[in-house]
């Protein structure tokens, strides 16, 4: 066993491989505060990756309503239980086991829509929500693979099948290798690896591989109808860039943070929390950092952070992976690899006013309502 640090708790975890950073790490950030759960990331993960035989209930994207849903059922109420009050992380595994887990059971898989819509609690016939913060909340979690740094799944295979490109950092499954034993959907604390019944493997997200490695970002990302995502590498704090968005947004504002970190797998995709939301609630859910993210995000709407909303721009502006980004005069710019230009999109989008009467072509404009 190998002792690796883990910056998301500040703490060193046990590992059954010897660490090492990939050169490059895969991440995305997802702003909760968008989210419409109109489920066409789902769809367009779906139709792209698992329409195959034994994929039918295979969702390696999903999108659920907290506090209710959960798929699979109870994923993170069981979690939680695992990590008794976050006593341990899931690499702190009993002698003789990896990681701890469990295996959802077959009827766990049944319901990807449990609890959509539902509130935290009951609302009277004539409830007026007309305060804010107010006590009936919700709100939706699109979740697919964290992509982790020290991944459960790779270190509970005893097939040695599962591997971390060193590269960018994916988590894939060698399916040649893979024997069907399912202990990485034993370990998988998020529940996101998946067993094909018909090949008898196990599958889980690839991240969009084959396009990551041609500079675009996945499908889910640039499908997503409420541009709430954005793709691209993220460093670990101490190599931070303030001009690599994702690194901006997780290691300078602090503005987007891990899911469940307590896990103590450093889990890579990064959600700006939705302020509308109990703080207990959310620092459960997100760690300690999540009232300041809230702070933050609401002095970004009160036009305090710039930089911030300008970065917000550049959700969904692309397919092209954002290596830097600037914000200036009124306009959020996204640069490739190699610094070039891809995208550039205004902050407040410019107001044409045209006169009543059109002189040149004789005609008058009229307003339609
Ligand atoms: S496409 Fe975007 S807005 Fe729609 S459910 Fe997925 S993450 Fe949410
Ligand atoms: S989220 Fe689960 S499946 Fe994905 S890398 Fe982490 S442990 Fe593995």
């Amino acid at each position: 066993m190998a002792k690796a640090f883990n910056w998301q708790i500040n703490k060193e975890v046990t590992y059954p491989y010897e660490p090492k950073r990939p050169k490059r790490q895969f991440a995305v950030v997802m702003d909760l505060n968008k989210c419409i759960a109109c489920q066409t990331c789902t769809v367009a993960c779906k139709t792209t990756w698992t329409p195959g035989r034994g994929q039918e209930y295979m969702l390696w994207n999903n999108v659920e309503t907290k506090p209710w849903g959960s798929y699979p059922l109870g994923w993170d109420i069981k979690l939680l239980e695992l990590l008794n009050g976050n006593k341990k992380t899931v690499l702190d595994a009993p002698d003789g086991e990896r990681v701890l887990g469990y295996k959802p059971e077959e009827m766990d898989w049944m319901y990807p829509n449990v609890g959509e819509d539902e509130v935290n609690e009951p609302v009277d016939i004539g409830t007026v929500l007309e305060n804010f913060p107010h006590p009936i909340w919700m709100f939706y979690l699109p979740r697919i693979c964290n992509h982790c740094t020290y991944p459960a799944c790779l270190a509970a295979c005893p097939r040695q099948a599962i591997y971390k490109r060193e590269e960018d950092g994916i988590v894939l499954i060698d399916p040649e290798r893979c024997e069907g034993y399912q202990e990485c959907i034993r370990a998988c604390p998020y529940k996101k690896t998946m067993f094909n019944f018909v090949a008898r493997i196990s599958q889980k997200c690839i991240g969009c591989f084959p396009r990551v490695e041609n500079g675009l970002q996945p499908q889910c990302v640039i499908t997503c109808i409420g541009k709430i995502r954005l793709m691209g590498f993220v460093n670990p704090p101490d190599k931070a860039r303030p001009d690599n968005p994702i690194d901006y947004l997780v290691h300078i504002k602090k503005v987007a943070l891990p899911l469940y970190p307590q896990t103590g797998l450093e889990p890579n995709v990064y959600y700006i929390p939705p302020i509308n939301v109990p703080i207990r609630f959310l620092k459960q859910m997100f760690g300690e950092g999540a009232e300041n993210a809230v702070k933050t995000y609401m002095s970004m709407r009160e036009g305090k952070e710039p930089e911030i909303l300008g970065l917000l721009h550049l959700f969904g502006s692309t397919p092209q992976i954002i290596h830097s980004f600037k914000v200036m005069d009124n306009n959020a710019i996204g640069y490739d690899e190699k610094g070039k230009e891809i995208v550039r999109v205004p902050i407040v989008e410019p107001i044409q006013e045209r006169p009543h009467k059109d002189e040149k072509l004789e005609v008058v404009r009229q307003d339609i309502p």
